[in-house]
């Protein structure tokens, strides 16, 4: 398995800003501030394709969107100052016909790139035949996903849908605490019990947005202001096993639950030692051990499954992100034991596993599927990283490149917002993580080797020029 890789940086420096750190909009608010005229040129891209004939062009100008936004959309993110109109492939454009290389795929979702049209026949076929029945009634493309789902794991029986990564999160708590009940031998509708309720997370990990979620999400700033979040949730330190065993506790943990890579955090991968001890303490205390596959998962490292490459198997996986190509969509995959305990109407969702949502995930699993496909993420990942600790080994500001097929991560030791900023200039789109000081790489698992060469010879060119000026170091 080729992980990691290591420089040395000198002196901590500077920090012009500009930036939209795209998932840490605090960040971007202070960075923002600081704004400096960029000195990085665009590197020349290819010639913009026709946009298909079903393309409506905006009928705003990005000026009127960007400001009726600003008016009437609620202010929990900070975006930058273009209106993305189009995607195809690996590709986005915006309105005023800037083409952008996209290494973000929409946080990791969009792993068939934009407009796939395997994808787009799948959606359109079944949008035009049957998009929405509720849960009501049985669906066939549910039943199909779910089936594929579970047979492509060694050790899960059953599926869940939900509409999104913190639903599933949600669902894998509630699954967690019934079951407990049920282990302790209670009742589980009496208003009395005994029975475990913690569910311990880690250090570093992001795991929703939601009550219970959130009290599983490491960042304070997340939650602070909602507090008082989900009791019952305990913090070890990732990647720490003697932390783990004095949180996991018998008659108290009802579940462990972890990111086999940590995506949010900063692309930190787990082991094979530390999950397989976890799995020796969940046994022992009686608690379910839960993976969050939300990010890393469905061939995001290039294996079907993050935890392949460290050979244990979960009681629970939570799946999200990519799985219907950009619609939205969350699935819980779990063992007959658990499934054993939940009853007709102990948990549901309107929209959940719909027709259309499902029908995406299947052309999504057959390409995922595809004899190659997975090899080829793999070996694209070790490209990119290769190539960038190439060109960018004698950066004092940075620290690590890492990361697991195409989930990659550019350790430094100053804010990442300008390189981010400088990047999007440049034309390509990466997104920060970790405490802001990571450059982060999710693009489609489509990718070719010559977006993996665009990748590196524009992050080769920005970050030198980005980091150049003082910055204070990241606390
Ligand atoms: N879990 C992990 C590992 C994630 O990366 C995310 C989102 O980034 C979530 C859960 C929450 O997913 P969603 O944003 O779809 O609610």
């Amino acid at each position: 398995m080729e992980l990691t890789g290591c420089f040395s940086g000198s002196k901590a420096a500077q920090l012009p800003a500009a930036q939209h750190a795209l998932t840490c909009p605090q960040k971007a608010a202070r960075c923002s501030r600081r704004k400096q005229p960029l000195q990085t040129r665009a590197i020349a891209a290819p010639p913009r394709p026709a946009a298909p004939e079903h393309a409506q062009p905006s009928s705003s100008s990005a000026e009127d969107v960007i400001a009726d936004e600003a008016k009437y959309v609620l202010q929990t993110y900070i975006r930058p100052k273009f209106v993305l109109e189009r995607g195809e492939g690996v590709n986005l454009w915006d309105s005023e016909g800037k083409q952008y290389l996209d290494f973000a795929a929409g946080i990791a979702v969009n792993s068939l790139g934009h407009s796939h049209p395997g994808w787009l026949k799948a959606v359109e076929q079944q949008a035009g035949q049957l998009c929405h029945a509720s849960n009501l009634f049985h669906t066939e493309p549910q039943v199909r996903l779910a089936k594929l789902l579970v047979e492509n794991t060694s050790w899960a029986d059953r599926c869940f849908y939900s509409n999104s990564g913190t639903e599933s999160v949600e669902a894998v708590i509630k699954f967690s605490r019934k079951y407990a009940r049920i282990q302790a031998g209670e009742d589980a509708y009496s208003p009395e019990s005994n029975a475990a309720t913690e569910i311990v997370c880690f250090s570093g990990a992001f795991h929703g947005r939601t009550m219970g979620a959130l009290s599983l999400t490491a960042k304070e700033q997340y939650k602070t202001p909602f507090q008082p979040v989900m009791p019952g949730s305990v913090t070890a330190r990732y990647l720490d096993l003697e932390s783990a065993r004095q949180c996991i506790k018998k008659g108290k943990t009802a579940a462990v639950i972890v990111e086999p890579v940590q995506g949010e955090g900063g692309i930190h991968m787990s082991s094979q030692a530390f999950l397989e001890g976890l799995r020796e303490l969940c046994d022992e205390a009686g608690a379910l051990l839960i993976f969050d596959e939300i990010q890393c998962g469905l061939g995001r490292t290039g294996k079907l499954w993050a935890h392949e490459y460290f050979g244990v198997q979960p009681d629970m996986m939570t799946l999200a992100k990519p799985l219907a190509g950009g619609l939205p969509i969350g699935a819980v995959l779990l063992k007959q034991k658990i499934a054993d305990v939940m009853s007709p109407g102990d948990h549901g969702s309107t929209f959940a596993g719909n027709p259309l949502v499902c029908a995406a995930g299947e052309a999504v699993m057959g390409v995922l599927l595809a004899p190659g496909f997975l090899q080829k993420v793999h070996d694209n990942g070790v490209a990119l990283r290769h190539g960038l600790r190439e060109k960018l080994r004698s950066n004092p500001h940075v620290k690590e490149i890492r990361g697991l097929g195409l989930i990659s991560g550019i350790q430094l030791d100053v804010p990442a917002g300008p390189v981010v900023a400088a990047a999007l200039e440049a034309g390509l789109i990466v997104i920060t993580a970790g405490k802001g000081d990571v450059v982060r790489m999710v693009p489609p698992l489509i990718i070719e080797p010559e977006h993996v060469q665009q990748c590196i010879d524009i992050l080769a060119k920005v970050i030198p020029e980005a980091l150049a000026a003082e910055m204070p170091p990241v606390s």
